[in-house]
């Protein structure tokens, strides 16, 4: 049940989007219906608006007018879901080198957006009005899934520097006392910071928590150390960053509430998340079609990590189709038992550059997180590949209790017995400029990072 405040708050957002024509709610009430459609029903619906996307691609994009050339000419020829899965993957290059062939003019609302800027090559792109509706329509509609409503105190523990923008005193006013919403920038925070953060949070009693996976470890980490203090939410969402376990753990303890793992990209948000029932990430499969597959493009079969192809159904003044974000990850067959029809990702695996390749082997993120946090007293770690056959293990771990010998034959016996590993004890690891946190650092690899 929510309070007065939530209910006025929304009345509001809704003569709002009323007088200025903005199809949120109605894109809302959509969703809520068709997340208990029957699959068959459902996929009835994508198709059209797979069609609808393709058509707009062939209609006014001169990147796939000629990439598509030879694949298909109409739209009216993709006659079941499955067809997406013969027409070329786009790439993150692809939309670097063809800004403006992949631009379809003439949608209402668009604005530019980028990713990647700090440090890696930056990739840019556009939405539109459709597009910024549809993403508030579901992140009302996510919100559901947790038993709450936007307007519900809410505390974001973000680490982005740019995802706080200027914002007017009209703005900051509105975030406060009507979204009643309280930010922490957790880039470079301080215990100092954290510490008031979090007694400003005990007063204020967020009834929603959400951010990046390392934050709200780091924050939960802050409050099981101290035992200070005491900030009960009804649930925390944790995006944006592989969610770990050993965090989900420590988030769980230190909240006394459930954490959910939320996967969205700038490219393309609200891709998929977990609901209450934690049996594997539900794709948002109205607005999004996900695919797993190899770097051909060929789809694999539930249960094979793979690439995963994204497809928006939402964006139609800059198409992503089949676009290839770098992350990874594993389709789950069979259906959740909460009854919605969306169907599962198993898990996100982690970023395609997130891998260790020794003497030509790949090994995976997961290969070392499973391995190196098995010792619970493992708070932190990063493997630094420093050459084809030399990785450092950076490790924080306040009793030297990680037996090191065992972790190097595993190393060994996966990759071959002439791979050198390095151990080395440290109190804290770094974040990235961008605020996230990398378990994996290939020096051997240039140029692709986030
Ligand atoms: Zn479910």
């Amino acid at each position: 049940m929510s309070g007065l405040h939530t209910e006025l708050f929304n009345t509001y957002l809704r003569a709002r989007s009323l007088l200025e024509g903005n199809p949120r709610f109605y894109l809302l009430k959509d969703l809520m219906r068709e997340q208990w459609m029957e699959p068959e029903r459902l996929d009835i619906l994508r198709l059209k608006r797979l069609r609808a996307l393709v058509g707009q691609a062939l209609k006014y994009s001169r990147y796939y007018q000629s990439k598509f050339n030879g694949f298909i000419d109409d739209p009216k020829d993709i006659t079941d879901l499955s067809r997406l899965s013969q027409l070329p993957l786009l790439k993150r290059s692809d939309i670097q080198d063809n800004y403006d062939g992949i631009f379809c003019p003439g949608r209402p609302g668009v604005y530019k957006d980028m990713t990647g800027g700090s440090t890696g090559v930056p990739v840019h792109f556009c939405h539109d009005g459709f597009y910024k509706a549809y993403s508030d329509a579901c992140e009302m509609f996510y919100l559901t899934w947790l038993g709450l409503k936007r307007g519900d105190r809410t505390a974001i523990l973000w680490g982005a520097e740019r995802d706080f923008p200027d914002l007017s005193f009209r703005d900051k006013i509105n975030i406060k006392y009507m979204e009643r919403i309280r930010y922490l920038n957790a880039f470079n925070v301080t215990e100092a910071i954290l510490d008031r953060f979090l007694t400003d949070l005990e007063k204020f009693r967020p009834e929603f928590i959400y951010g990046y996976a390392s934050t709200l470890h780091m924050a939960a980490r802050h409050i099981l150390k101290t035992g200070r203090f005491t900030i009960r939410p009804k649930a925390l969402k944790s995006s944006a960053e592989m969610l770990y376990d050993y965090q989900r753990r420590d988030i769980q303890e230190a909240f006394a509430a459930p954490v959910y793992n939320f996967y969205g990209s700038r490219e393309v948000n609200n891709l998929a998340a977990e609901c209450p029932s934690l049996e594997g990430l539900h794709i948002f499969a109205s607005g999004r079609i996900i695919e797993i597959v190899d770097e051909t493009g060929r789809p694999l079969p539930p249960g094979q990590v793979g690439l995963l192809a994204i497809t928006d159904l939402t964006n139609l003044s800059f198409p992503f189709i089949r676009y290839i974000t770098g992350d990874m990850g594993t389709l789950k067959t069979g259906r959740c038992s909460c009854g919605r029809s969306y169907p599962l990702l198993e898990n996100i695996t982690g970023r395609q550059y997130d891998i260790v390749v020794l003497n030509g082997n790949n090994i995976y993120g997961h290969f070392f997180t499973s391995l190196i946090f098995k010792n619970p007293d493992v708070r932190q770690f990063q493997v630094i590949q420093n050459d084809v056959n030399k990785v450092t293990i950076k490790v924080v771990i306040p009793k030297r209790t990680l037996d090191t010998e065992y972790i190097h034959r595993r190393i060994n016996e996966q990759a071959g017995a002439n791979v050198d590993v390095n151990f080395e004890f440290v109190d804290d690891i770094p974040v990235l400029s961008s605020g996230k946190f990398r378990f994996i650092v290939n020096d051997t690899v240039k140029g692709i990072k986030d």
